[in-house]
């Protein structure tokens, strides 16, 4: 039986490599996706163009925060995977009014629907950086929640209200907390595009404080294998972290990628003024999904960031209107 599958923010980053993927050669082969998605400046048509003529796709203009849209779509679906959000930290400390929004009252507008039509499944995708920030070790998904951004208290925010819904109604909610991910047709606001594109131009990197921010980076293809692990034997009401094994600081990352352009450190980066509240380290302790569902990442970091300096090289007509129009 076909498993119809509401996505959300499905024509972002994440959303949309999910949907090339399920609808894809190695996809499972019995699911239906819609993907909802308002087109922020962050949603790309042209990341579906390679599904879009599948029998099993469907794409639908709209925003989460539309209960008469997410009440219509709810009715239609078996299950929920729920992307859509405002994304990019340095956006939220800029104002943190779309995140609130989108990422608290969009999740709660989904859940109350999912759960007044009778959805079976609910995976909220959301964040390791809802723990904060830790010095030493990883967080179990039993960590306590302090988060630090506009952005990530939003997430951590909508986790809540989701889980809310699994303790009050029963709802089958899943959440997935994962790292930093890394890949093609990602937006070039975020730290690797911005840097390998700024380096195909000529351009100096901003390297934001010292550079010692650590952050443990997930290559898309092992994010999508760790949703669909949750989505299809995870608990309800249990929260996942989902990492990639590979910790660096915004340093080693920086003389990884002038490696890659043979660039050196005095010409190509700019140190800049460090963020504001900017979270010094990030690293999840994957066990739970490990153990219990035989999670593990397959990407090797070197192997996954040459494929990504590969992509963008190829593709500057996807990524360089939307730095222009961004002014990056
Ligand atoms: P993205 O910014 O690339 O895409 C977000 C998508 O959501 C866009 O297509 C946008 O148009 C859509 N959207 C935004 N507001 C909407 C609304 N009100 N209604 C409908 N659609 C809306 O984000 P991403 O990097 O693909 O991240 C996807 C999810 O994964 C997010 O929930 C994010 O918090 C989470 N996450 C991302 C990362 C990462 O490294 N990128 C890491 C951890 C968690």
């Amino acid at each position: 039986m076909t498993t119809r599958i509401l996505v959300t923010g499905g024509a972002g980053f994440i959303g949309s490599h999910y949907v090339r993927t399920l609808l894809g050669p190695d996809g499972p082969g019995d699911v239906a996706l819609t993907v909802l998605d308002k087109l922020t400046y962050a949603g790309n048509p042209a990341n579906l163009d390679a599904v879009r003529a599948h029998p099993g796709f469907r794409f639908v203009q709209g925003d989460i925060c539309d209960p008469a849209t997410v009440r219509a779509l709810m009715a239609e679906h078996d299950q929920v995977v729920h992307f859509a959000a405002e994304s990019h930290v340095d956006r939220s400390i800029d104002g943190g009014d779309t995140f609130v929004h989108t990422n608290v009252l969009g999740t709660h507008t989904l859940v109350a629907a999912a759960h007044q039509a009778g959805v079976d499944t609910f995976v909220q995708i959301s964040t390791d950086e809802v723990y904060g920030s830790i010095d030493e070790g990883s967080w179990p998904e039993t960590h306590p929640l302090r988060p630090s951004s506009p952005y990530s208290s939003a997430k951590a925010s909508g986790d809540l209200v989701a889980l809310s819904y699994h303790h009050t109604h029963g709802l089958d909610v899943r959440v997935t907390r994962c790292s930093n991910n890394y890949g093609h047709h990602h937006f070039p606001e975020k730290a690797i595009p911005l840097f390998i594109t700024h380096l195909m131009d000529g351009r100096q990197i901003p390297l934001y404080g010292d550079g010692g921010n650590v952050r443990d980076w997930l290559h898309i293809d092992d994010h999508v294998q760790g949703i669909e692990l949750v989505r299809t034997r995870g608990r309800a009401g249990e929260v996942y972290n989902i990492g990639g094994g590979t910790e660096l600081s915004n340093r080693e990352l920086t003389e990884l990628l002038l490696a890659e352009f043979g660039a050196d450190w005095d010409t190509s980066v700019l140190p800049v003024a460090d963020r504001k509240g900017h979270d010094r380290r990030y690293s999840v302790d994957c066990t739970k999904i490990r153990e219990e569902l035989g999670y593990a990442p397959r990407v090797p970091f070197a192997q996954g960031l040459a494929d990504t300096v590969r992509w963008y090289r190829e593709n500057r007509a996807w990524w360089e209107p939307l730095k222009a129009r961004a002014a990056l």
